[in-house]
C-alpha cells in the first residue's frame, strides 16, 4: 500500500518540515488509500506513457504515477511543498517537479521539451479554486494528450458530464465536448481528503478528441455558446440578442437559417445546433 496515503505518517511529514494547509491555494490532501492507485489506472499512465500532473501536494497520487509511467512531470505551485515531494519521491528516478502556476505555464513547451515522441496523459487531483480555467486551458491550448483524468468538486463534474441538451448542461459542457469526450469515472467522499472539504468529490476522465466533432469556426461556436448561456432562463432568442448585441429581429433570421427554434433554451441545443447558429453568424459578420 503507498504509504503516503496514511493519515499518520502524512500528519508525521507535515510536522516534520512545519506544513500548515493554504485554504487559498484549495490543498485538500487525499487520505484515501483507494482512490489514487483507481486514478493512476484509468489515466491510461503505463510504458511508454509520459504523464503531466498538477498540485503533486506531498505526492499520493505522483506515487503511484511513478510506478506506471515512464515519466512524471508533476508542477506544484506552492514552493513549501519542494522540500516535501524531495522526500516522499526520493525513490523514483522517472519524476521531476516544476515549481510553477499550471495557468501561467506553456504547456505544449513542456510536452515538446519533457515527453518528445511518447503518448501523454494529464491526471491531477485539482484545486477547486480554479478548476474551469485549468480544464479549459489544457483544452484550448490543443496540447498532445490523449486523456485527462482529473479529481473536481462532484457538481462541477456532474455538468461537464451531463450530455449536451440536457437539462444539467451549461457552457462549460458544451464547450468541453467540443473538444473531448468526458467520462464520469467515480464518486469520492469528502471525508477521503485531509482537511475534509464540505463538498463531495468525483473523478471524471475527458478523452481528448483529434478532430472537434462539428464544423463550424472555432472562434464563431464559442462566441455564439457564450452568448447563448449568457442569460440561461431566457429562451435563446433573447439570450443571442442581448449576447451578440443584435437587434431580436436579426436573431430570428440567423435562428431560421441554422434550423433552430426561436423559443428553444441554450441547454436544450445539440453541437450540431450551435454549429449551424454559429455557421449563419460567420456568414452575417
Ligand atoms: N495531489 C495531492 C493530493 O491528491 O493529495 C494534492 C491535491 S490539492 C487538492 C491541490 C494541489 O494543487 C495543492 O498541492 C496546491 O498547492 C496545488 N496548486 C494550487 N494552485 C496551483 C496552481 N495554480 N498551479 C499548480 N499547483 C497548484
Amino acid at each position: 500500500m503507498n504509504r503516503l496515503s496514511d493519515i499518520g505518517t502524512i500528519k508525521d511529514i507535515l510536522k516534520r518540515h512545519g506544513f500548515t494547509f493554504s485554504k487559498a491555494l484549495g490543498q485538500n490532501f487525499l487520505v484515501n488509500p483507494s482512490v489514487c492507485p483507481r486514478m493512476a489506472e484509468y489515466s491510461g499512465a503505463g510504458a511508454g506513457v509520459g504523464v503531466i500532473e498538477i498540485g503533486p501536494g506531498i505526492g499520493v497520487l505522483t506515487n503511484e504515477l511513478c510506478q506506471l509511467a515512464d515519466k512524471v512531470v508533476a508542477v506544484e505551485l506552492d514552493k513549501r511543498l519542494l522540500p516535501v515531494l524531495e522526500e516522499t519521491l526520493a525513490e523514483y528516478d522517472n519524476c521531476k517537479i516544476v515549481n510553477a502556476d499550471v495557468l501561467e505555464l506553456d504547456l505544449n513547451r513542456l510536452i515538446a521539451e519533457e515527453f518528445a515522441g511518447s503518448e501523454v496523459v494529464v491526471c491531477a487531483n485539482l484545486p477547486y479554486y480554479i478548476t474551469s480555467p485549468v480544464i479549459m486551458k489544457l483544452l484550448e491550448d490543443r496540447l498532445p494528450v490523449k486523456a485527462i483524468t482529473v479529481m473536481v468538486q462532484k457538481e462541477a463534474a456532474q455538468r461537464i458530464c451531463a450530455p449536451v441538451g440536457s437539462r444539467m448542461s451549461g457552457a462549460v459542457t458544451v464547450a468541453v465536448n467540443y473538444y473531448a469526450r468526458p467520462e464520469m469515472l467515480f464518486g469520492v467522499s469528502a471525508g477521503s481528503f485531509m482537511p475534509a472539504p464540505k463538498v463531495d468529490s468525483a473523478v471524471m476522465r475527458l478523452n481528448v478528441l483529434e478532430e472537434p466533432p462539428v464544423s463550424a469556426d472555432r472562434e464563431a461556436f464559442f462566441t455564439v455558446v457564450r452568448a447563448a448561456f449568457s442569460q440561461r432562463r431566457k429562451v435563446i432568442a433573447n439570450s443571442l440578442s442581448a449576447g451578440l448585441g443584435v437587434s431580436k429581429g436579426e436573431v430570428l433570421a440567423l435562428l431560421e437559417k441554422a434550423g433552430v427554434p426561436q423559443n428553444a433554451r441554450a441547454e436544450a441545443l445539440s453541437l450540431e445546433d450551435f454549429s449551424a447558429i454559429a455557421d449563419a453568424w460567420r456568414e452575417r459578420t
